[in-house]
């Protein structure tokens, strides 16, 4: 009944606006140039569309300044939604206001500028009441990483962007910035809603948030900006997904799927945080949100399967320093926590970071009705400093074990059932009162974005594609690998393969023996397999080794480019037999260049003998702005015998701290005369600087160089347990920015 009369009024009112507005119709000018775009810019009145032909637009650098109104807003759009493709140099500024532009896809080039969307012209000349709908931005992203850019740069108020897809960025500096940096920006009413946040690899340093609204500069003026129903699918930049750096914002129902980090109310006051909800599904360093500043309340969101720790946490509040300055913590005081459900989130961190400098404790704080469940029966709760500011009242949890909150908390038998909005709510519907509502709609991925552009997967994954035999004659291997597929296995024939060039890849490939360690691998030049843009590779079963490598020093077996790669890139080597890398002096395994950064590294299972340099050279980050090389490297199960150099350096220098690696797992290995060779320069068997997680456990070390730890900033955690050291140091753990002891923990170490 409702839609009927609905309809009817719609009707009524087109039809006035039919005679109304007709006498004056509005223009649509296809162009099909820049020349031709300037033109029709020039003549468009408010209510004209500026329509761009379908097709590759090259270098184009849009300025879109007019005024529309608020009734006749002025429109660019493309010719069929999609089919407009701005590539090279391109970017567009949009000035004015009442205008609209929709359709176009940004992919194959960067900006040359600091924004690929800006909403302004210049300092001054700012975008109100404009919108930009539909617009697709595809891995455009500056091919030098550490180059910065923002993808899109909000400035003016009352603008709106929406049902864009944002995916890829690779290269430093913020997604999607919102900035109040003059009066004209600051309380914007801005409006963020229905947009595709699609996945944001790990940068690996600073500078890889998603979105901010504001900067510390700023951070005590408010930005009344909206931020809604977005789906933020894997935005793993670094340890801020979102930073809200102003006051009065409002961050409602967005789905925040596997996204490592934290939504983080860094600076501002006054911001409400409403019916979001954070699905981690266990991944590491999936976080929920993180409290800082005065008057923030956080109501019926669901955080479930969040695994992050300290900083990272499910859900953090903070210590404050007394008299903070704007760019350090502000002391929290009245937070409200009302009406969560938190359901296997491994950590709850209050009163966190508390230090000599930051001891500000929280003030006139509460959780009220909030629903505490955790399958594994253990509390989330860790507690840093004097909680007394916060009030805990009517809240129920599961039993759960060694809870610090003693008060306030309700422990009891609950069962928890998923309901068809694909939350977890009590069975018992007395219960429902606690956690969040059984009338959230959780956003999904297909709400979001456009309904034109494909949301694909961001890694083509091993062993994906097709299988390829592949012969030991002539260069069948080189020119299998040139012509296979992203996913692709070649599988290799028993016999000798001698590669007489490099073998460049840029896609994803596997190989594999078709008979475990029956297809030999030897190579004519200084380095076996180059890993540029694009590019990851996976060994299983081979033997390498150095017969034919040249005779000089520095080959390599594996390396990636030597410079400058933004892709991240995987490497995994399994069951194989990597030997006699012996022609000349510091023959390496794995080289890595600078700029280069691996999301993984994973070696299990194989034999490496007779090695003249390094295993794994992943240290060439030396300028310490918190840069590195991998984010986990895993050794597990292998031998390693014979090894004049190291067998990892793994560096992150600097003191900034947002993010999560580098990871260092070394597992059940066996290690025997390893790294003593006098040109070591680590004079290690593995040295670790800066890095934030090391589990070095059950191995054996025979006759080899000491493990050599370093601690620089970020509390890392690190476990050295369980091995056995026969003629060989135990391991040496220095903290060099902080005073007192080392805080690896090592433990159940044996010297035989
Ligand atoms: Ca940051």
């Amino acid at each position: 009944m409702i839609d009927k009369i609905g309809i009817k009024l719609t009707t009524v009112f087109s039809l006035l606006m039919f005679f109304t507005i007709s006498p004056v119709s509005s223009k649509e000018r296809l162009v099909n140039s820049p020349e031709s775009y300037k033109e029709a810019l020039t003549n468009s009145k408010p209510g004209d569309s500026i329509i761009l032909k379908n097709g590759i637009w090259n270098d184009f650098e849009i300025l879109f300044k007019a005024n529309g109104s608020k009734a006749k807003p002025i429109t660019l759009t493309a010719q069929k939604k999609g089919k407009v493709i701005l590539t090279g140099q391109s970017n567009l500024r949009i000035a004015g206001k009442h205008l609209i532009v929709s359709g176009l896809v940004f992919k194959n080039g960067f900006t040359p500028s600091s924004e690929v969307i800006a909403f302004r012209r210049n300092k001054v000349d700012l975008a109100y009441h404009s919108r930009v709908t539909e617009v697709v931005i595809d891995n455009y992203s500056n091919p030098d990483r550490f180059e910065s850019d923002y993808w899109v740069g909000m400035y003016g108020q009352y603008n709106r962007f929406d049902h864009n897809h944002l995916v890829g960025k690779r290269n430093k500096g913020v997604t999607l910035a919102v900035r109040l940096n003059s009066n004209n920006s600051q309380n914007n009413h801005h409006k963020i809603d229905h947009n595709y946040f699609g996945p944001r690899p790990v940068f690996g340093s600073n500078g890889g948030e998603t979105l901010r609204i504001g900067t510390s500069h700023y951070s005590m003026t408010d930005s009344h900006t909206t931020v809604s129903d977005n789906f933020f699918d894997r935005c793993n930049g670094e340890v801020e997904i979102i930073s809200v750096k102003s006051g009065k914002n409002q961050i409602k129902n967005n789905t925040f799927y596997e996204s490592r980090g934290t939504l983080t109310l860094r600076h501002g006051n006054g911001n409400l945080i409403e019916g979001n909800v954070f699905f981690g599904n266990g991944v590491d360093h999936t976080g929920g949100v993180r409290i800082i500043n005065r008057d923030q309340t956080v109501k019926n969101n669901y955080f479930e399967g969040l695994t992050g720790y300290r900083f990272g946490s499910g859900f953090t509040i903070m210590n404050g320093v007394p008299d903070s300055p704007i760019n350090r913590y502000h002391q929290v005081v009245n937070a409200k926590v009302e009406n969560n459900t938190f359901v296997d989130v491994d950590h709850i961190h209050l009163a966190a970071g508390s230090d000599q400098e930051r001891s500000a404790v929280p003030k006139n704080s509460s959780f009220k009705n909030n629903l505490f469940f955790n399958n594994n029966g253990q509390s989330p709760f860790s507690v840093f400093d004097d909680i007394s500011g916060i009030k805990f009242r009517d809240n129920i949890s599961n039993q759960l074990k060694e809870s610090k909150i003693n008060t306030g908390i309700n422990a009891q038998k609950v069962t928890l059932k998923r309901a068809g909005n694909g939350l977890l709510y009590p069975d018992d519907k007395e219960l429902r009162f606690f956690g969040a509502s059984v009338n959230l709609r959780p956003t999904s991925k297909n709400e979001t974005g456009t309904t034109w552009y494909e949301k694909e997967e961001p890694e083509v994954e091993f062993g994906s594609g097709q299988t390829i035999s592949v012969s030991a004659s002539g260069d069948e291997l080189i020119n299998a690998v040139v012509s296979a597929k992203p996913g692709d296995v070649l599988i290799l024939d028993d016999g000798q393969f001698d590669l007489r060039k490099i073998v460049k890849l840029n896609k994803t490939i596997s190989i594999k023996s078709k008979n475990r360690q029956k297809s030999t691998i030897s190579f004519d030049r200084s380095t076996l397999f180059e890993i540029a843009d694009g590019g990851s590779l996976q060994l299983d079963g081979l033997v390498i080794n150095g017969a034919n490598s040249p005779d000089s020093s520095g080959n390599t077996l594996a390396r990636t480019s030597k410079w400058g790669m933004t892709k991240n890139y995987r490497f995994e080597v399994k069951n194989s037999l990597i030997e006699n890398l012996v022609i000349n002096h510091s023959f390496h395994f794995f080289d890595s260049g600078s700029r280069a950064f691996a999301s993984y590294i994973l070696i299990e299972n194989n034999r490496f003998k007779n090695i003249t340099g390094d295993l794994f050279r992943l240290d060439k980050e030396s300028d310490d702005l918190g840069i590195y090389n991998a984010e986990y490297v895993t050794l597990k199960n292998n031998e390693f015998i014979n090894v004049e150099g190291s067998l990892v350096n793994l560096y992150r220098g600097g003191s900034d701290e947002s993010t999560f690696g580098p990871h260092l797992y070394f597992q059940g290995n066996k290690v025997v005369n390893a790294s003593l060779g006098k040109r070591n320069k680590s004079k290690a068997s593995i040295w670790l600087h800066g890095v934030q997680v090391t589990n070095v456990k059950k191995n054996m070390f025979d006759d080899s160089q000491i493990i050599k730890v370093e601690h620089t900033v970020g509390e890392p955690v690190t476990n050295i347990t369980d091995n056995q050291f026969k003629n060989t140091e135990f391991p040496g753990v220095v903290e060099l920015r902080v005073r007192g002891p080392h805080t690896a923990n090592l433990k159940n170490n044996k010297k035989l």
